[in-house]
């Protein structure tokens, strides 16, 4: 491992908890080593701090800027100078950057999903999708998915904690862009059943089947599944969830979370520096399937 650290080196960061397993450091530095960059990139575990005096120093010590994972993607909001439009409908911000001693927040978490679909060979264009969940990631695929033109969105959660958000993203969606989305629960389910036969991208957002649960599919029963159904799940640990195995056995192409995580990096690190991000040789080096 070669880095040329210098007195000009500028730093940036992930806060949050847990860190330790996170890619981001990887991905950065190496991308940083190979266009020359003077620049480099560390994980904190922010588990105990006060968010408010961690973001002025990372103000005082000139960071470039950083990124945010749970449980700050919220809470960061009132230290922030000032929001993107699709951090601001999101309600939270993944990447902030340091422009000149002004800390703006971003959100590239819904980019860096729909971005994942032209991978798969999914328009998003004009479809009709049914979303599950309505936390975090959630939120950022609805908010993304409705300013890149999907046509009918119905957003599905539990009557539980994010049950009032996942009414909060339907209606900013309704108002500020040509998308109309409802939202459903998981006890309907003769509705969710006509949403999944009329739709031809289902996405699981919610953690259910994420490691160390991978037992567990959201959906009840995998015969709504019909092959005209590109099924993601945002989950990336497994590479292949439950629910990702049922689809592949109805004929579904199916596409898990890793590229996502790639190019909400990708996204971010555009934010940052104005530049692109040589894909190619950072997905080969770490995000092979
Ligand atoms: P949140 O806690 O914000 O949201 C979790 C969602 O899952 C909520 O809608 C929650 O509903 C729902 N949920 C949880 N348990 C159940 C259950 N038993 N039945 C039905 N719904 C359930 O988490 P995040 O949005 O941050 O993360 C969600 C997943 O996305 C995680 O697996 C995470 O690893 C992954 N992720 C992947 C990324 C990538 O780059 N690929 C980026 C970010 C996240 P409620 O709140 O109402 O309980």
């Amino acid at each position: 491992m070669e880095y040329n650290i210098t007195g000009r080196t500028r730093l940036g960061c992930l806060l949050g908890t847990p860190v330790s397993h996170s890619i981001s450091p990887m991905m950065y530095n190496e991308t940083f080593r190979l266009l020359g960059l003077d620049l480099v990139y560390l994980c904190f575990d922010t588990k105990e701090a006060d968010l408010g005096s961690l973001v002025r120093s990372l103000r005082e010590m000139n960071v470039f800027g950083f990124n945010l994972t749970m449980p700050d993607k919220e809470r960061i909001l009132p230290y922030l100078d000032d929001l993107t439009p699709a951090a601001r409908m999101i309600g939270a911000v993944n990447t902030v950057k340091n422009e000149n001693g002004r800390l703006i927040g971003h959100n590239t978490d819904g980019v860096g999903y729909i971005r994942s679909l032209r991978d798969f060979n999914c328009p998003v264009k004009g479809i009709e999708m049914t979303l599950l969940g309505a936390g975090g990631a959630a939120s950022s695929i609805a908010i993304q998915a409705a300013l890149d033109g999907v046509s009918v969105l119905h957003i599905v959660n539990r009557k539980g904690r994010s049950w009032e958000n996942a009414l909060r993203l339907a209606d900013i969606i309704n108002k500020q862009t040509s998308c109309k989305a409802d939202v459903l629960s998981f006890d309907q389910k003769d509705l969710l059943r006509e949403c999944l036969a009329k739709s031809s991208l289902l996405t699981n957002a919610t953690s259910v089947g994420m490691a160390p649960d991978t037992n567990h599919s959201p959906l009840e029963d995998s015969s709504w599944l019909h092959p005209g159904l590109f099924v993601s799940d945002v989950i990336y640990n497994p590479r292949q969830t439950l629910l990702l195995r049922e689809a592949s056995g109805r004929g579904c192409s199916t596409g898990n979370g890793m590229y996502m995580l790639l190019y909400q990096g990708e996204a971010a690190f555009h934010f940052w520096t104005g530049l692109n991000m040589p894909v190619e040789e950072i997905r080969k080096k770490f995000f092979t399937e």
